[in-house]
């Protein structure tokens, strides 16, 4: 840190991603990336675009692709915001609506840079407790000061929230903003975008990183109403206006066009977390119910960070978090079926090969 950083970032702890590491080559099922490439549109689409062109700025107002998104999920092009990967999206909602003014309600154990925004924009957070099986009760979110995050299904534990009970959350105060960040629904929950025709207090968030495999390509949007939508336009024109460059606007809408593609692949993925989750109960786990490409798991008895970097020796990357509440758990992400069975075996080297 420098002398000259200001005061009030000086406390800031941020966001700390999932290692990239360049040592070696690992089974890497730490960061929820998918297995699978980007889909053969969306590879031709790069190799048409020309290099000589990256000389001339982004369309900033990526009319373009907003129109295809439209399209593609029923909504119209004034719903649509893209951006810079959906963390931009989460970071412009805490600039737009919450600032130091408006509390930000999130589930006690969640996507990690929700608490990151919040002390970075001085926004009062609110940690609301969730159960014993670390699952989230919306009924805790129904009397809640301030607006409201959920990640849906919810990160690390892949929890779901069902359609309903966003609603009720929704209309129990319709004087407060609802952001549900749907990075992982293409694994098999269920978008609450349906309720946004309804509910103007609705912003859903999404993301081309995990069912898209674009998490290199850095491409999120968000669907709301379109005044919502006007004032994340605000924040983008105020700071950075060309948030999303050309490749990826062209990558973006030409995955639109591979729609059975991408579904092909979140079925592989569903299906190889069923097996994965299978193998793992045979070895003693116990997971959480969930519905992402990620599936988060503990061994009664065992350390979690002892497992993390056993698996990490053995070339296997997976996620550990210190928090307290949630050490003893590993969150790991669904890769192909030949990486979740290299991550089987390891683990049954590590665990003695028996459930005890
Ligand atoms: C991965 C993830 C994101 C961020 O995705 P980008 O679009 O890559 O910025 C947002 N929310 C949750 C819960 C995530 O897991």
């Amino acid at each position: 840190m420098s002398r000259f950083l200001i005061e009030r970032l000086r406390p800031l702890e941020e966001y700390v991603p999932g290692e990239q590491p360049r040592d070696k080559k690992y089974v890497k099922l730490n960061t929820n990336e998918s297995p699978y490439p980007p889909s053969p549109s969306v590879i031709a689409a790069i190799n048409a675009e020309s290099a000589a062109d990256l000389r001339l700025y982004s369309d900033p107002t990526g009319l373009r692709l907003k129109k295809a998104l439209a399209g593609y999920y029923g909504v119209g092009a004034e719903n649509v915001f893209v951006c810079n990967g959906s963390d931009e999206a989460l970071s412009f909602f805490f600039a737009a609506f919450c600032g130091t003014d408006v509390p930000i309600n999130c589930p006690e154990i969640s996507y990690g840079f929700y608490p990151v925004f919040a002390q970075y924009y001085g926004t009062p957070y609110n940690a609301v407790p969730m159960e014993d099986d670390l699952s989230v009760d919306h009924r805790r979110f129904l009397g809640v000061k301030g607006h409201i995050m959920i990640a849906n299904p919810n990160a690390p534990t892949g929890i779901a929230l069902s359609p309903d009970e966003i609603k009720e959350i929704l209309e129990s105060d319709p004087d407060r903003l609802v952001c549900v960040d749907e990075a992982y629904v293409d694994f098999g929950a269920q978008t609450a975008l349906p309720l946004l025709a309804d509910h103007p207090n609705l912003v859903v968030v999404r993301t081309y990183s995990k069912s898209r495999s674009m998490a290199g390509a850095r491409l999120g949007f968000a669907f709301a109403a379109p005044e919502i939508i006007a004032d994340l336009e605000k924040i983008k024109y105020s700071t950075n206006p060309y948030n999303v460059n050309r490749l990826t606007q062209s990558a973006g809408e030409a995955a639109l066009l591979d729609g059975e593609y991408y579904r092909e692949n979140c079925r592989a993925i569903i299906r190889d977390r069923e097996f994965t989750v299978s193998e793992l109960k045979k070895l003693g786990g116990v997971l959480t119910p969930s519905t992402a490409n990620f599936i988060f798991v503990r061994f009664p008895g065992k350390d979690g960070g002892e497992i993390y970097h056993a698996l990490k020796e053995r070339g296997v990357l997976v996620r550990h978090f210190g928090l307290e509440r949630i050490k003893d758990y590993l969150r790991i992400t669904i890769g192909t079926r030949e990486e979740c069975a290299v991550l089987i075996a390891e683990l049954k080297n590590i665990l003695g090969g028996k459930n005890e």
